[in-house]
């Protein structure tokens, strides 16, 4: 017989917030362009915001053409004068000081990262931030490698890389771009995602303190048409985005018929796929993190359950246990696994898809934890009973809603999880290794991840299939983007 948890709702843990005293945010931040920070061209600046409380926390620049332009210069620049010149063990020394750096200041970007994107502490300062100091360390080590990498093949850098990225990850994102190109000996200009600048810019600070030679590394922050101003200069010799398929089409098509390389980091619609012979709490957890894990803005995060239908029951009913006692509110609270949604712009997405996947006839659930006032918030939802060819099942969502569904066997499982237009991630749960291998390699996704979720390594490549994106970040395969060989 199993025995049933009941949660005592009343019961709360005290507050535990993390403290923001040693945190040093201006009022204002300049674009970084050639080892300063430079007012942008129109002098027109923009706030960004906490999402947690609508405060504001800063303004940064609003860079236009002018300042792409004046960016992208600089990167030549300093590719042509020393970064192409630069002894391949003095770049991975640079990478080294930044990590170390990274490293000694987690505790601050942190902090940062969860104000200015509203992730719950608990992840930036155990996943976000260590990770990014992992990517530099990792690439730091390849700098001086290369022709290990690629054997009997003569490597050269390709110049200026122009990375654009989104607002899920900001500070990872930007190591993602950053580190590699620098290895490679590349020079880099970054444009950070609108409602999460605040990182990059103190990365900024951080890469002056490295000393890194001007230029090297410049950080223009600013909306969608400086993107666009980056992807279209004539001198940019590769492009790397991270962001929706939809904008990922858009620059693909700016790009073709022109010389530049490259990598598209997309969307996803991960399916999560439980096999009756699992270890069934282990999987609830696995579920649970697929989703909910920064409040389900995450690109690989298992947006549909496929659950085997002798043990759906089960695994639903441990599911809604598991969901109600999710604490959602302040991500600053040491206790909080759900934050804040990042912008008013994408609670109202996600509250859109609630209201399609009702309409579409799919049985909602919500948990009944109380939210704070001010802020923007989405409780944790699922939706049973949902059919392929529902909305909520197709598309992208990019919040904390879960699409059920069930299935009898591994074949049905396979081809439902096939059936959609991403590949990019996936979750496979059962006690048996040759299950698991067979399932894993019929999954057309970038990722498959056999009883776990969401778990990252630099020296992992990361990528998609279908309309996931093109190319591959990290490990090795992340080198390649980044070089030419002859
Ligand atoms: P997004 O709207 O595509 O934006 C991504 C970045 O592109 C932002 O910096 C954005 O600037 C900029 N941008 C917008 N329009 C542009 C244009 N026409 N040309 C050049 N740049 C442009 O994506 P998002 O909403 O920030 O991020 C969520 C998406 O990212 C999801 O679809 C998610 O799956 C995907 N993602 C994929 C991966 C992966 O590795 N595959 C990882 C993380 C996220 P603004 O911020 O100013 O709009
Ligand atoms: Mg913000």
């Amino acid at each position: 017989m199993e025995r049933r948890i009941e949660f005592n709702t009343s019961w709360q843990y005290s507050p535990a917030p993390e403290s923001t005293d040693h945190i040093v945010l201006s009022k204002r931040y300049d674009n970084f362009i050639g080892g300063a920070f430079v007012p942008p061209a129109s002098g027109k600046y923009f706030d960004t915001i906490n999402p947690a409380t609508e405060e504001k926390l800063s303004e940064v620049a609003l860079s236009d053409e002018a300042d792409v332009n004046r960016a992208v210069e600089s990167a030549r620049e300093a590719f042509n004068r020393y970064w192409s010149k630069c002894l391949p063990a003095e770049r991975g020394k640079y990478l080294y000081r930044i990590a170390r750096l990274i490293q000694e200041r987690a505790r601050e970007f942190a902090v940062i990262e969860s104000l200015d994107g509203g992730k719950p502490i608990r992840e930036s300062r155990t996943v976000d931030i260590p990770l990014v100091a992992a990517h530099f360390f990792y690439y730091a080590g390849w700098a001086d490698k290369l022709e290990y990498a690629f054997p009997n093949r003569r490597v050269s850098p390709l110049g200026v890389a122009g990375q654009i990225i989104p607002w899920n990850f900001p500070l990872l994102m930007a190591a993602w771009k950053i580190a590699p190109a620098l290895a490679c000996g590349n020079t880099v200009v970054l444009k950070p995602a609108e409602t999460t600048p605040l990182t990059a810019l103190k990365l900024a600070e951080l890469i002056q303190e490295a000393d890194l030679p001007p230029g090297v590394v410049n950080i223009i922050t600013g909306a969608g048409e400086t993107g666009q101003a980056l992807v279209r200069h004539p001198d940019v010799d590769k492009i790397a985005f991270t962001g929706s398929t939809e904008v990922g089409r858009i620059i693909q098509k700016e790009l073709a018929g022109t010389n530049k390389k490259y990598t598209l980091e997309l969307g996803g619609k991960a399916a999560n796929i439980i096999f009756e012979d699992a270890a069934l709490d282990q999987a609830v957890e696995g579920i649970i993190n697929g989703i909910f894990f920064n409040q389900g803005h995450v690109c690989c995060a298992g947006s549909r359950l496929f659950v085997q239908e002798s043990v759906a029951d089960t695994v639903i009913r441990k599911l809604k246990d598991r969901m109600e006692s999710l604490i959602v509110g302040n991500p600053l609270d040491k206790n909080t696994d759900i934050g804040a949604i990042n912008s008013r712009q994408q609670l109202d997405t996600i509250n859109s898809y609630i209201e399609i996947g009702q309409k579409e006839g799919a049985e909602l659930y919500q948990t009944s934890c109380p939210l704070p006032e001010r802020g923007y918030w989405c409780r944790p939802t699922l939706f049973l009973n949902a059919s392929q060819s529902h909305r909520i099942v197709q598309e992208e969502i990019f919040g904390p809603v879960l699409a059920v569904q069930t299935f009898r066997t591994a074949e049905e499982a396979i081809e439902k999880a096939n059936n959609t237009p991403y590949g990019l991630s996936g979750g496979v749960w059962s006690d048996k290794g040759a299950k698991v291998f067979k399932i894993t390699s019929k999954i057309r996704s970038g990722v498959v991840w056999a009883n776990t979720y969401n778990k990252f390594d630099p020296t992992a490549p990361f990528g998609g299939y279908k309309e996931s994106g093109v190319g591959r970040e990290g490990g090795l395969h992340g080198l390649l983007p980044y070089v030419n060989l002859a």
